[in-house]
């Protein structure tokens, strides 16, 4: 059994207009250059898979825009068919800081329907886990508007694929990216057949968002875990938040399919996040994720790709995914893990161990 690869050269072509970091030019004093969400860190991202020759381990699997039905199960009409004329005319914002240009209605189709191609390749077996390489991202992405660059909400527009059309039942989320999932917590908000996990900085991006208060509503209640980490937090923590509050919650909940989305703008040279993760963490949470697939769920695994904004070192935290996922060892060092391991702060601390009991309370409830 293989992975699964999604790529599509049109995902780097969807234009997020000029900004300074995400700020916009307003004609004040913040000089406008390239948007923080750019092609670059998923272009090199590629590149290395192919440079160190993993990429001839990986199963491409085809991206295919997802149906105007698709979307629908997720996003309201109104904004669906707002996002579509301003791309057919000269691009629009999709809300919150969420900029496109012409011809961004469909790579964003293409974005969401390449995580639900990888999905239906985990669930017809063709592969064993897959990884979606897509842009734009879509975690924060709401059903009424875009938010955070996302346009159309992929991993929760594809779980609900599985779920609408492939016959699943239960289905975890567990988002690593370090900004709150705040798009995939609302999609399922009120559902218990969903359990959303979201792992972030404490009140980075969206503000006021993703509180360990936040656990659900309704039926849902309770199938809600936010675990904000304190700002710096680094593999330590990530590790003990895993262990101790994802993987008990996974193991209460049973799912039968776990997506990641997966940004990694965790790591310690992030422009728009302020932890210290670095390409062990990913390593390290990937392979927990898979033990816990392996155990629950015959190894049904899909990730999607969300932020991450460092273009020299997105391409290795991506390697060490990829190298758990397809078992394979490139023989490629992270060149920058020996100056980030003389760093401090790779620890688990009091103050952040405060935060994921709290969080672990939460998993325990979990049925
Ligand atoms: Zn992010």
């Amino acid at each position: 059994m293989t992975t699964g690869f999604v790529f599509h050269e049109r995902y780097l072509w969807h234009d997020t207009r000029s900004a300074a970091l995400w700020m916009p030019w307003d004609g004040g004093y913040a000089q406008p250059g390239e948007h923080a969400e750019n092609a670059e860190t998923k272009r090199r991202f590629r590149n290395l898979l192919d440079v160190t020759e993993l990429m001839d381990h990986l199963v491409s699997i085809k991206p295919r825009m997802a149906t105007e039905d698709e979307i629908l199960r997720f996003h309201t009409r109104d904004y669906h068919d707002r996002i579509k004329r301003e791309s057919a005319e000269n691009g629009g914002n999709g809300g919150e800081t969420t900029p496109f240009g012409p011809g961004s209605y469909e790579i964003a189709l293409l974005s969401a329907g390449g995580t639900i191609a990888a999905t239906d390749a985990v669930l017809d077996r063709a592969v064993r886990n897959a990884y979606a390489l897509v842009r734009p991202p879509g975690h924060h992405a709401e059903a009424d508007r875009g938010r955070g660059f996302c346009l159309f909400g992929n991993v929760a527009i594809a779980a609900m694929h599985a779920r609408a059309a492939r016959g699943v039942g239960r289905v975890a989320t567990v988002d690593w990216d370090v900004h709150h999932g705040n798009g995939t917590q609302k999609a399922f908000y009120d559902n218990a057949d969903v359990l959303t996990i979201s792992i972030h900085q404490d009140n980075n991006y969206p503000a006021y968002s993703g509180g360990l208060e936040e656990r659900g509503e309704g039926k849902g209640e309770g199938y809600n875990i936010n675990i904000p980490l304190p700002p710096g937090a680094g593999h330590g923590a990530y590790v003990a938040a895993f262990e101790r509050v994802v993987l008990p919650a996974l193991e209460r909940f049973k799912p039968e399919l776990i997506f990641v989305p997966s940004g990694f703008d965790g790591s310690v040279y992030d422009p728009l996040g302020r932890q210290m993760a670095h390409s062990g963490t990913y390593r390290a949470m990937t392979q927990l994720i898979m033990q816990a697939a392996q155990t629950l769920c015959d190894g049904r695994l899909v990730l999607s790709h969300e932020g991450g904004y460092s273009a020299a070192y997105v391409p290795f935290c991506g390697l060490a995914v990829m190298e758990e996922l397809t078992g394979v060892a490139s023989g490629v060092e992270d060149p920058f893990l020996r100056p980030i391991m003389a760093m401090t702060g790779h620890d688990l601390y009091p103050h952040q161990e405060t935060i994921i009991a709290v969080a672990a309370e939460l998993a325990a409830q979990v049925s």
